[in-house]
């Protein structure tokens, strides 16, 4: 039998629901909810991201501002910009467009956005309150993954868990909110001798590279649960063999597909579901701001 997939537009999408809902409550009594997203510089991809993100927002009942900075601002005027809006109190929410111009550095940038206001979850101060399994915001992809994982009803605490890919922002959060959860987590990456060992005796594998089809069926322990947080585009050809691109991840979809017990697409497997995350933590920081729930 194929494996189940795990459709992450389908729960993103009640996610959101759920989410505006309770920004629709909030705004009841009063308080706001204020997303700012800067932008360095003019990427036509990222103006594309913005303009998405905005109307997702205004569909929520969610105040979006677009904080446009020039190409050439230097790293202590955008620090500077951030601690304007870390101490602005209409803003709850901030999050920074990447890539940033090369003169720039991301992980210092990322250090001035307010713990509170992090919607991201990127703020190096967040990423290490995942160690100690009392997150204020986590990382969006991480927590994507989690519940993905979750919907299966396949129990986490004793599984053996494989993470693939070891990043800053996906492999290692990853590996961390599931040891959390009491799995035991095996954390491949480049130098992993044999990435077979690890991923065949994976009740859940979960596939965060950026390699297309570098998981193949022969990777997979029968009845996975195979989570494929890749997203890579990748050369095709449309009905009529003409050249096109698309969209795959990291997992080889067609042969894994009839050895695994779920699997999430790509496109609409952890996608959609981090996009649902990211407006998850714009409602929790929102509620941190006003001191209606508490960051520990
Ligand atoms: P990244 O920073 O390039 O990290 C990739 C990781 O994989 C690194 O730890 C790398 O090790 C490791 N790696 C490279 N080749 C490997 C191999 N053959 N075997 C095992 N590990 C290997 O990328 P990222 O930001 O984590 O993103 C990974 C993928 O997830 C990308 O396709 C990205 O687009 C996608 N992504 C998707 C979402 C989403 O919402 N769906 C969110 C974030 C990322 P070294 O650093 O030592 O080379």
């Amino acid at each position: 039998m194929p494996a189940q997939l795990i459709d992450g537009k389908v729960m993103a999408a009640s996610i959101r629901r759920q989410v505006a809902n309770d920004a629709a409550a909030l705004l009841q009594t009063g308080l706001g909810i204020h997303l700012v997203a800067v932008l360095v510089g003019h990427s036509p991809a990222a103006r594309v991201y913005a303009d998405n993100q905005a109307r997702t927002c205004h569909d929520l009942g969610i105040r979006y501002s677009l904080l446009e900075l020039a190409t050439d601002i230097t790293q202590s005027r955008l620090n500077a910009e951030l601690a304007r809006l870390a101490a602005d109190t209409t803003v709850t929410g901030i999050m920074v467009h990447l890539p940033l111009p090369a003169h720039l550095n991301t992980q210092e940038t990322q250090y001035a956005i307010d713990v509170l206001k992090d919607v991201e979850g990127v703020n190096p101060a967040n990423i290490g309150h995942v160690v100690y399994g009392h997150t204020i915001i986590a990382p969006c992809t991480a927590l994507a993954t989690v519940e993905l994982i979750e919907s299966t009803n396949v129990p986490l605490r004793g599984a053996e868990v494989t993470v693939v890919g070891a990043s800053r922002i996906a492999g290692k959060p990853i590996a961390l909110l599931l040891t959390e959860r009491q799995a035991t987590v095996t954390l491949c990456h480049i130098h992993t001798r044999d990435l077979c060992v690890h991923s065949q005796k994976a009740d859940v594998l979960v596939v965060a590279v950026g390699k297309p089809g570098l998981i193949t069926a022969h990777h997979i322990k029968p009845g996975a649960v195979v989570i494929d947080v890749g997203i890579n585009r990748v050369a095709a050809a449309n009905s009529q063999g003409h050249p096109v691109e698309k969209t795959v991840g990291d997992v080889d979809f067609p042969s894994v597909l009839p050895v695994a017990g779920w699997i999430t697409p790509v496109p609409g497997g952890v996608g959609p579901m981090t996009v649902a995350m990211l407006l998850k933590n714009t409602l929790r920081a929102a509620r941190l701001v006003h001191k209606l729930e508490k960051p520990f």
